[in-house]
């Protein structure tokens, strides 16, 4: 019998352990996919105090392993709900109260961190003797093994893998860049769609990085992320007041005018209603929303936290318009899935877009997307399923907005038959799991 291939993926964060943004969402997912499809997957994270030891059952399996001139301990859990094996190493580094020591994700602590973490990741896989075809890196917090392990004999066999899921931080102190090493030294590269995978290689959109992503094109790709259909589920989704499904669509508008009333928005279920859910930065594409939008006939609910220019734009249209424009800054996972139901549109107008999730979420939930037509949002939203724009411009953005609404009052067939082809897309991981397993067993040349 053929032994199934063993993968390590190394992350600084696994949902729902340790989760600041979608990595933690892709690790968190993944690798019970690919364990489905037979493959030995593991995954490896540090052990940060914020860690519930008891919620998720994690039991020491080696203490006092030597890594470099320091001693770690190792510990164990399964990913919840799977048979996904996860090693947490434990060390006064992880104490900190965050994952990351500022919003940046690399500041001087990070670094001195995640480096030991990267050397950590090696000696604990030896402890274990678990010896990997594949390990799979992800962002510059764990890119050092790409090198490292090319000086140790027991990782002769081992090929490395690195995912890209956020080119913006790259793990910079002095002259060296983990990133660019990780990109350098790691025998496959990927990023979260086929489409940023080709823009990366710009100026435009490789945050200085596209000469050393040139230089590894041959083996760069791009694999889409899912989302994980069960959390995300119209019909079962236990956070929404009224569940329903592609059959039963006109259960959708009583979470429309549910909504409506609990943030005080005019009651009425044949006004279109627009949502957008997200981190307020300057990557989203916040500022093309302008004061000139209040003149469509059309509801608008903002919910998310950043940037205080972004968050103060945006609460001063609701201040001036109270009717028709509602604003939530916070974080709130259920309001995230009320608006998913109650949204006829949802909006992604971002200036870049490595893959994104909430347009796929949105499409789930029958929530008609309009996307800026940009990396994995020009790969996940078609003409059949939602609308795009193609300049960063505020009258482009508008003027979609207004042609989707047009469709929306006048076209009802139409408009239904948009939302059921977004619902009827396959977002699961099923499908990524097996480009993910086919990358790992690619050939080196
Ligand atoms: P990014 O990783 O750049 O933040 P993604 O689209 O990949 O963007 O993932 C965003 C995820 O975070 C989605 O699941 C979205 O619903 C969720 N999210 C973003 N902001 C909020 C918020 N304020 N409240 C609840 N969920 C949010």
């Amino acid at each position: 019998m053929a032994t199934n291939l063993k993968v390590l993926i190394a992350a600084a964060e696994v949902a729902p352990l340790a989760k600041v943004g979608g990595l933690g969402d892709v690790i968190g997912a993944l690798p019970k996919a690919l364990v489905k499809l037979n493959l030995d997957a593991r995954v490896i994270m540090p052990f940060y105090r914020a860690i519930d030891k008891n919620k998720y059952k994690i039991k020491l399996i080696k203490s006092n392993i030597k890594c470099n001139d320091q001693l770690i301990n190792l510990w164990q859990t399964d990913l919840p709900d799977s048979i996904v094996p996860v090693y947490l190493i434990e060390h006064n580094f992880f104490k900190n109260e965050g994952i990351y020591s500022t919003a940046l994700a690399d500041g001087p602590n990070d670094i001195e961190k995640f480096a030991f973490f990267s050397l950590a990741i090696l000696e604990s896989a030896k402890i274990i003797n678990f010896k990997p075809g594949v390990i799979h890196l992800n962002d510059w917090h764990t890119a050092a093994v790409a090198k490292l392990l090319k000086s140790d004999p027991f990782f002769r066999r081992t090929k490395t893998l690195l995912t890209i899921h956020n080119l913006a931080n790259q793990g910079i102190i002095g002259a060296q860049n983990y990133l660019a090493e990780g990109i350098s030294n790691a025998d496959l590269i990927n990023t979260v769609s086929p489409t940023y995978a080709k823009e990366i290689l710009t100026k435009e959109h490789g945050a200085g990085l596209e000469k050393f992503l040139i230089k590894r094109k041959k083996q760069l790709s791009g694999i889409l992320n899912g989302i994980d259909t069960d959390f995300f589920n119209p019909a079962t989704d236990k956070l929404i007041k009224y569940n329903y499904t592609a059959k039963t669509l006109n259960k959708k508008s009583a979470n429309k005018t549910e909504l409506q009333r609990l943030l005080g928005l005019p009651k009425d279920k044949n006004t279109a209603l627009a949502g957008l859910v997200t981190r307020f930065v300057g990557q989203k594409g916040i500022k093309l929303i302008t004061e000139k939008f209040s003149k469509l006939n059309c509801q608008f609910i903002f919910l998310g936290t950043g940037e205080k220019k972004y968050e103060d734009a945006l609460s001063a249209l609701a201040k001036k318009f109270p009717g028709q424009f509602g604003v939530q800054i916070k974080f709130d996972e259920k309001l995230a899935h009320q608006i998913y139901a109650a949204s006829d549109i949802f909006l992604v107008p971002s200036r870049f877009e490595p893959c994104g999730l909430t347009q796929l979420i949105a499409m789930r939930y029958g929530s008609v997307p309009i996307v800026r037509a940009t990396g994995g949002l020009v790969d996940t939203v078609s003409d059949q399923t939602g609308f795009n724009f193609k300049k960063l411009d505020s009258a482009e953005f508008y003027k979609t907005l207004a042609q989707a609404l047009e469709i929306f009052y006048n076209k009802p067939a139409d408009w239904r038959k948009l939302q059921t082809s977004g619902m009827q897309q396959d977002f699961s991981w099923n499908k990524s799991a097996l480009e993910y397993r086919q990358l790992y067993k690619k050939p080196l040349n």
